[in-house]
């Protein structure tokens, strides 16, 4: 039981001694949620639109996951790949059916997005054994904090205390042209990451899926894509790569999908379902009955209630109301459906997501000049309003500090514009 006398100083003293130092301080101590809302240990309500990093797909508490949770542990939680379970063989038909893989798809199920990727890159190194020891991925694109995962991702300082690398994994700018200039038939695969979450809510260059599709096929290279934040219908599709209505080899999926409860998978198309043969990988919680049960009642909540629309037409509501508040300090938005990130005109977005928090709203800065909106797929014009009235106070308490500091003559260096 968690000790209810704990008060906020010793909760945070207790996370600094405790906690692995690999995260920075904890900024709130969260105890309760519903809906798009969450409470702190002092009773203060707090809007999310984070929604754990575009995990809670349908928000907290919401009576289908915590019906499928309390049905599914009543009934059967874990039996281990030795045996099949009724949950996860429903499971694996729906992401099949959802993803369009066709009667050639398989899914193997993980329990993080990282291990999504693991998996990914094993099929890679599969494909083409020692013919083909190349990998690509892109530039600034964000994979996971495994080995193989870190392996993959694109951001040099966040794989140099770890080196070296698993081998092979060269790294390309997110245009056609670099990758035809470096390709050729020794490449095992191309890793994509839709929309940069981790740098910026960046989104691919509008037709760069259809042109990367058509690169590595001719080369027989894999084509696989991240979609661990931009799946289970967060961008107004169910995966982003349907957007350019491609066909890859491999996806791999995670936070949305389970709305809170930890899964992963890597689903596969055509050939590269052949790749994994028995003995080439496993997990032992990975597609349990539990978090099979769960992740089939949150996609079939999505799909009841409509809400891979809802994404796609929210996601412009949420853009339009951020433009209409006219603050200085917004210089755009960018993203797909219900990810988006908001470009700012001077690197202040910690200090946005402080006076946010103040102000009560939960949002993130995934750098210095972009605040990213991930907010439950649920939310309506209700939420959206009170988004724009917090964000907006949250804007001008931050303009405010810096026409101070400028009054001190410390005036901060503009960033440019977003692309
Ligand atoms: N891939 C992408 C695109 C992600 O955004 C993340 C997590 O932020 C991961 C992989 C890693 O997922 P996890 O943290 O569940 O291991």
């Amino acid at each position: 039981m968690a000790d209810q006398t704990r008060t906020a100083a010793s909760w945070q003293d207790d996370a600094r001694r405790d906690l692995v130092r690999s995260f920075g301080d904890r900024m709130a101590m969260f105890v309760r949620g519903e809906g798009a809302y969450l409470w702190d240990d002092e009773g203060t309500r707090y809007l999310d639109f984070l929604a754990g990093i575009a995990v809670d797909s349908l928000g907290h508490a919401h009576p289908a996951f915590v019906e499928a949770v309390s049905a599914q542990a009543a009934r059967l939680a874990h039996v281990s790949n030795y045996f099949a379970t009724p949950s996860q063989l429903a499971l694996a038909a729906r992401l099949k059916r959802l993803a369009g893989t066709g009667e050639s798809g398989r899914v193997y199920f993980g329990n993080s997005g990282a291990e999504a990727n693991e998996a990914a890159f094993k099929l890679a190194r599969l494909h083409g054994g020692t013919d083909r020891p190349r990998i690509l991925a892109l530039t600034d694109a964000f994979h996971g904090r495994t080995m193989g995962s870190l392996a993959l991702t694109g951001k040099p300082w966040m794989q140099e205390p770890f080196l070296p690398m698993a081998g092979g994994v060269e790294f390309i700018d997110s245009t056609a042209e670099a990758l035809e200039a470096v390709i050729d038939d020794r490449v095992a695969a191309l890793f994509v990451e839709p929309v940069k979450g981790e740098a910026g809510v960046l989104p691919l260059p509008e037709g760069y899926l259809r042109a990367v599709r058509e690169i590595t096929r001719r080369h027989g290279a894999l084509l696989i894509i991240d979609e661990v934040q931009t799946g289970a219908g967060r961008t107004g599709e169910w995966f982003a790569f349907q957007h350019e209505g491609i066909r890859p080899d491999a996806i791999t999926v995670a936070k949305g999908i389970g709305g809170g409860f930890p899964i992963g998978a890597l689903i596969t198309f055509d050939e590269a379902s052949e790749l994994f043969y028995p003995g080439t990988h496993g997990s032992t919680f990975g597609g349990n009955a539990l978090a099979t049960a769960v992740a089939d009642a949150v996609l079939d909540e999505i799909e009841r209630a409509g809400l891979v629309e809802n994404a796609r037409v929210r996601g412009a509501q949420v853009r339009d109301a951020v433009d209409a508040i006219g603050s200085d300090l917004v210089a755009g938005t960018r993203g797909l459906g219900l990810l988006v990130g908001i470009a700012l005109t001077h690197p202040v977005a910690k200090a946005v997501v402080t006076a946010a928090q103040q102000h009560g709203l939960i949002v993130n800065a995934p750098n210095d000049t972009t605040i990213r909106i991930a907010p439950p797929l649920t939310i309506g014009d209700v939420e959206i309003d009170e988004f724009a009235r917090l964000f907006g106070a949250a804007l001008a308490t931050v303009s405010d500090a810096l026409l101070l500091e400028n009054a001190d003559d410390a005036a901060p260096t503009p960033t440019e514009a977003p692309a």
